[in-house]
């Protein structure tokens, strides 16, 4: 498998630091909102990428943070007139949700940076008495970025071109503008913990690599993020790690390319601006993760409503499509063609092949869906040429090939519509003489007629209703959205 490293700028054969083993940490959001798509193309990119490592079968461990203390979180606490705590509980209970809905599994580790003071507290002591760190007069601590000679490599920039332009800001006490600040002093009305150099609380680019430390261990071999992230985030973490532990840090970095809404920058200020959780509300989330997955990771991301629309249909027309396979098979009849059969396992397994390939070369996620929607079309031609004498094992093999490569990337395909027997027409006209031949007609009859009786109190009726279409194999399931018949 290869991955391409961004600190390398190369594609490199991905090998684990152990056999069979993964240790990935993702950057987290910070949570002062409710995360908008741009967050979720790289949360999505990454559950993708852990899901694929998996199916590889390694055993992975996936952590990321929630930065739940920070300059945004407090901010909106005192527009709001809240607590700090309060707005990080709110956001990090929308943000765990909202990924439950997109469908991205949950981290084997979710550390949160209020929870993890004392390590971080642990690391700087150790970056100052190596020299790496210093605690200015105000009780600020700032990390020396001279004093690290590999600063840099992660991002690929050079610190004396860092230094074009960089300014010690006023209530700053850095020796140096490229320092960053490791501990805050604490300012009154903010969350604060005690320290070594007194009252205050952690810098952001702390948490992680004090994180990684405690959870994984360093080095790991997938650190990641999306690319805004790389300077100077990614690179102070890298830093402090690195200048404390001299154990490595991170072996391939990975960064996300930035998502676009109809080719611009998303902005609230344009209006383009859009939550997760608001398109989720319109589409599901297989349509987004579709469409997300038809560009590589590393590239920009355009995101438009069209779109969205298009991966919406492309989806009902996959699933179409393993319904019809799945149909013609339980009702094959006559002797199917061999050679018809033949050529659509061929597709199959290079449809297979021509996944795991794309997929092996840094997720080519695009690649790997194009070879599916090869498949599809290939599928629906065997379907025509095959008429009723379709080879049940060769469609239900390319039924669940399909319906399997999109649930290894987390697309769920929507459920085909159950077909009903032609005999709850009978059931219909018995209860409440129905007389047409829509048999979903007759379904919903006859669940009105239970609706009604059980309003009535009408217990035996009811039960009468149940028992007849036990009979017939069905069962009605209520759920909130509903009731309906299906078979049991
Ligand atoms: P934040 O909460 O701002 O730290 O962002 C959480 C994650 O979303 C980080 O990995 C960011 O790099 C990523 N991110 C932010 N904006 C975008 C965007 N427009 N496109 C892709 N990823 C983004
Ligand atoms: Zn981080």
């Amino acid at each position: 498998m290869k991955i391409y490293n961004s600190a390398t700028h190369a594609k490199e054969t991905f090998q684990p630091i152990e056999a069979g083993k993964v240790r990935m940490y993702v950057c987290g959001p910070t949570v002062y909102d409710n995360i908008h798509i741009g967050n979720a193309r790289t949360f999505i990119s990454f559950d993708v990428i852990r899901r694929w490592l998996i199916a590889r079968g390694y055993e992975v461990t996936f952590a990321q943070n929630l930065t739940d203390v920070d300059d945004k979180i407090i901010n909106r606490a005192n527009e709001q007139g809240r607590t700090a705590e309060e707005v990080a509980t709110e956001f990090s209970n929308k943000f765990i949700d909202v990924m439950h809905r997109a469908n991205v599994m949950d981290p084997d580790v979710r550390p949160r940076a209020t929870k993890e003071i004392g390590p971080m507290i642990g690391m700087i002591k150790t970056l100052i008495e190596q020299g790496h760190a210093y605690a200015a007069d105000n009780g600020d601590v700032y990390f020396a970025v001279r004093s690290d000679p590999s600063y840099g490599e992660v991002s690929g920039r050079k610190v004396d071109d860092l230094m074009v332009g960089a300014r010690i800001a006023a209530g700053e006490a850095k020796r140096d503008p490229l320092d960053f600040a490791l501990w805050k002093a604490a300012k009154p009305g903010e969350p604060m913990w005690n320290s070594p150099w007194g009252k205050g609380r952690p810098g952001w680019h702390t948490e992680c690599a004090a994180m990684v430390h405690r959870y994984l261990g360093c080095p790991i071999d997938i650190h990641g993020g999306g690319s805004d992230l790389a300077f100077p985030h990614h690179e102070n973490e890298c830093a402090q790690a690195t200048c404390a532990w001299h154990e490595g840090f991170a072996n391939t970095w990975m960064h996300t390319g930035m998502l676009l809404v109809d080719g611009e920058k998303m902005s609230k200020s344009l209006g383009n601006f859009f939550t997760l959780e608001e398109v989720l509300e319109k589409h599901s989330a297989a349509a987004l993760r579709l469409l997300m997955l038809q560009t590589h990771y590393r590239s920009p991301l355009d995101f438009s409503w069209e779109r969205l629309e298009g991966a919406e249909n492309s989806l009902t027309r996959i699933a179409g499509t393993v319904k019809n396979l799945t149909w013609a098979a339980r009702h094959a009849e006559g002797d199917a063609d061999a050679s018809l059969a033949a050529k659509l396992n061929a597709a199959v397994d290079a449809a297979k092949a021509e996944f795991e390939s794309q997929m092996n070369d840094d997720f080519n996620t695009a690649g790997a869906l194009a070879a599916y929607f090869q498949l599809v079309t290939e599928a629906n031609t065997y379907l025509d040429q095959a008429g009723s004498a379709v080879d049940a094992d060769a469609a239900l093999g390319a039924a669940a090939s399909i319906a399997g490569a999109f649930k290894v990337l987390g697309i769920e395909l929507p459920e085909p519509e159950e077909e009903l027997p032609a005999g709850l027409l009978g059931v219909a006209a018995g209860l409440c003489a129905y007389t047409g031949d829509d048999v979903n007609e007759a379904a919903e009859r006859i669940l009105a007629a239970r609706a009604e009786a059980r309003a009535a109190k009408n217990w035996d009726v009811a039960d009468a209703i149940r028992d007849q279409l036990r009979d017939m194999g069905l069962m009605i399931e209520d759920t909130a959205a509903g009731s309906r018949i299906k078979r049991a």
